[in-house]
């Protein structure tokens, strides 16, 4: 009998087993069997499965250089801004609005110089704890 020679899918125990997958090393029928992958559907699932709950971790890992970078970008403000304020005396002439993240710089004109002193510096310490956060919530966890 053909049945008797032939293995039934360790699966679905219908079909006859044609392939062996390579992790469980079972023996599986045409359906229950990805010839791509070698795996049987039962591995495949729960390979999926342990492939896809790792994906939402690196997804934060790419997100943490930001964490980093938006600093930089405002500790470059922030020093500019006191730069200006500095080398710039009264009646300054110069405009504008930058918006970095949650936090809008303005820098207008006729703007007093101590207002943009003292604003760079709080946005420079603003940034320097920014950058530091990360790295204190990493030693905290
Ligand atoms: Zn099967
Ligand atoms: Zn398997």
């Amino acid at each position: 009998m053909e049945v008797d020679v032939n293995l039934l899918c360790e699966i679905c125990g219908r079909r006859e087993a044609e392939h062996r997958c390579r992790l469980c090393r079972r023996w599986v029928c045409d359906r229950c069997y990805n010839v791509l992958e070698g795996l049987c559907t039962d591995c495949l699932r729960l390979r999926w499965q342990a492939t896809v709950k790792p994906v939402t971790t690196p997804l934060l890992v790419k997100l943490l250089p930001l964490l980093f970078i938006i600093p930089m970008i405002l500790i470059f403000a922030g020093f500019t801004l006191v730069f200006l304020g500095l080398a710039t005396g009264e009646g300054a002439s110069y405009g504008g609005f930058i918006i970095i993240g949650p936090f809008p710089i303005v820098f207008g004109k006729n703007v007093n110089p101590t207002v943009l002193t003292v604003g760079g510096t709080i946005l420079t310490v603003v940034a320097i704890l920014l950058t530091l956060l990360p790295l204190i919530l990493r030693r905290t966890l």
